[in-house]
């Protein structure tokens, strides 16, 4: 949360900002308070979960400077996912500029997991 009256951030332009909002369905798979979780619609291996702040920011760097407990928030809740579904070796990944793949400017954590990384899968 990064306004003072306690909201978050939104973008109304923003795929992810509908989707934590409910505006754009999606296959939740976690909806805490301050972090969601849904399956990636192109999924990328056997389990790959997107992991999102409900507060935008463009990008995980822009998180952890508003607020670097959220990071923490985001990974602790993949864990718990991946754990959950039975997949406790997972890769983690935060694409970070358009050059770099990545395709959404609202911060994700991409969990993948049940495949091998020969190379960066998305
Ligand atoms: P990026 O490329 O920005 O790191 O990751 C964006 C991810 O969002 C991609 O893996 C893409 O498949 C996923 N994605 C794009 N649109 C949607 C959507 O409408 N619903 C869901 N669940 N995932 C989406
Ligand atoms: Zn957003």
């Amino acid at each position: 949360m990064s306004t003072a009256d306690g909201a978050f951030d939104t973008d109304e332009s923003c795929l992810f900002c509908k989707i934590v909002a409910g505006d754009i369905p999606a296959d939740l798979v976690h909806t805490g308070e301050r972090v969601v979780a849904f399956r990636d619609i192109a999924p990328k291996a056997p389990l790959h979960v997107l992991v999102v702040p409900r507060d935008h920011k463009p990008n995980a760097a822009a998180t952890a400077a508003a607020d670097p407990a959220l990071i923490g928030e985001l990974v602790s809740v993949a864990d718990a996912i991946a754990t959950g579904e039975g997949q406790p070796a997972y890769n983690l990944l935060f694409n970070t500029g358009e050059a770099a793949g990545q395709t959404v400017f609202h911060t994700h954590l991409h969990v993948l997991a049940g495949g091998k990384l020969t190379e960066l899968p998305v």
